[in-house]
């Protein structure tokens, strides 16, 4: 018996602009998706396909890409509000995970309501990190986002023993797929020894698999170490783990991690708030990524963020949220527009592509998302602009996504 394929008709969205963020702003723009693929970009008038969506008033722009998420913390919203002091918090949040333990209903719902709020803010594609890999991977698996699911390692002072198991489970590929990647996240240099960042870089490597880690988050991490001292040790101390026998890095912590071989072209460090000039030429070098998340930044109260120096510098700067435990929502767009009014001087459309297409490009999905290009996946979003405004406008108003395809169909 011969198995007919069911084929969709090719379709074409219109409205007043598209941003492909790979080209130029298209006025009275149209976008055509055959299939699951981008068929073409460009003036409504020069393509001729039926059927027609007309947004109208409303910009169509590529799939936002959240590159820093924990959508198993979703349920943290407003629980742990950020002060200025970011080790205050820590052991707060640690309470409050160590009081709640884990579950995996609780995990798998925390997991979908995340994803159901990345869905309706327009994010389709994101990075997310789990230290229950197996359950929150399931849930991920079942929903249409694209995702790297980062599992975290966490193997600190005496916890070091525990390093092997925390590793297997990060890695374990059981969920893995095209559009759910697994990638090993060694939480930070103060959480896991320098042995423990050497183990997971060489599995990630070995497994040619992308890495996240949270990096020069705080002032107190370079404290911790160069000399393992400080507020970190304090932790440490309290949580009764604390290894005495373990000898200080005796570097800064973007140095620990070039040299333990964390830095590379498919890693993406977290924050990166507190970076000197040495800093990023070693990042630059090293053709790793930096997901700035602007307001977790803002709310811990951390000096201005180095971004556009970065970015002159060559390196890919993208856009996260982190969790709902330190920010208000899990929107791209949200950040976007928060950066738009605090830094009137960067163009709207280098926001627009550090919130898509180099997100994209640090969580390795760049060839297949990111921006409106014809042969791409059909992620794009539609955010309603008001009648005769300029496109621009979007990162001024607080519109949130009318529509939502992913793979050419609408999830919103
Ligand atoms: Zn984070």
């Amino acid at each position: 018996m011969r198995v007919v394929l069911s084929r969709r008709r090719p379709m074409m969205l219109i409205s007043r602009y598209v941003v492909p963020v790979d080209g130029p702003v298209i006025e009275d723009g149209a976008v055509v998706i055959r299939e699951d693929r981008i068929a073409a970009v460009g003036r409504a008038a020069n393509l001729h396909i039926t059927p027609v969506i007309d947004y109208g008033d409303a910009v169509i722009c590529p799939g936002f890409v959240n590159a820093h998420a924990h959508l198993e913390l979703t349920h943290l919203a407003g629980k742990v509000p950020p002060s200025r002091d970011f080790v205050r918090w820590l052991k707060q949040l640690t309470g409050l995970l160590m009081t709640a333990p884990a579950t995996p209903d609780n995990v798998a719902e925390a997991v979908r309501a995340g994803i159901a709020q990345s869905l309706s803010a327009g994010v389709t594609t994101i990075g997310d990190i789990t230290r229950r890999p197996a359950w929150s991977r399931e849930s991920l698996a079942a929903s249409p986002l694209r995702a790297v699911s980062f599992g975290e390692v966490i193997a600190m002072g005496r916890l070091r023993t525990q390093l092997n198991d925390r590793l297997e489970a990060a890695a374990s590929v059981e969920y893995q797929s095209d559009r759910l990647r697994v990638g090993i996240s060694p939480h930070a240099p103060y959480t896991v020894e320098p042995d423990g960042l050497r183990a997971c870089a060489e599995r990630a490597r070995r497994m040619n698999a992308p890495l996240c880690i949270h990096l020069a988050e705080t002032a107190e991490e370079a404290t911790f170490t160069r000399s393992r001292s400080g507020r970190f040790k304090e932790f440490q101390q309290e949580m009764g783990i604390w290894d005495e026998g373990i000898p200080p890095a005796d570097c800064s912590p973007v140095e620990l991690c070039q040299t333990t071989g964390v830095l590379g072209r498919r890693t993406v460090i977290a924050h990166g708030n507190y970076i000197n000039d040495g800093d990023i030429k070693m990042i630059a070098e090293s053709s790793s990524s930096v997901a700035y998340c602007p307001r977790t930044h803002h709310a811990f109260g951390h000096p201005p963020h180095r971004f556009r120096e970065m970015l002159r510098a060559g390196i890919n700067v993208c856009i996260g949220t982190d969790s709902l435990a330190s920010n208000p929502s899990l929107s791209i767009l949200d950040e976007l527009r928060f950066l738009h009014q605090r830094h009137p001087d960067v163009a709207a459309h280098d926001l627009m592509v550090m919130g898509t297409i180099r997100g994209a490009a640090a969580l390795g999905y760049g060839d297949e998302v990111g921006s409106l290009t014809v042969g791409k996946a059909a992620d794009l979003v539609v955010i309603p602009l008001e009648a005769g405004a300029e496109w621009e406008s979007m990162l001024e108003s607080t519109h949130t996504p009318v529509a939502v395809y992913i793979d050419g169909v609408r999830k919103l």
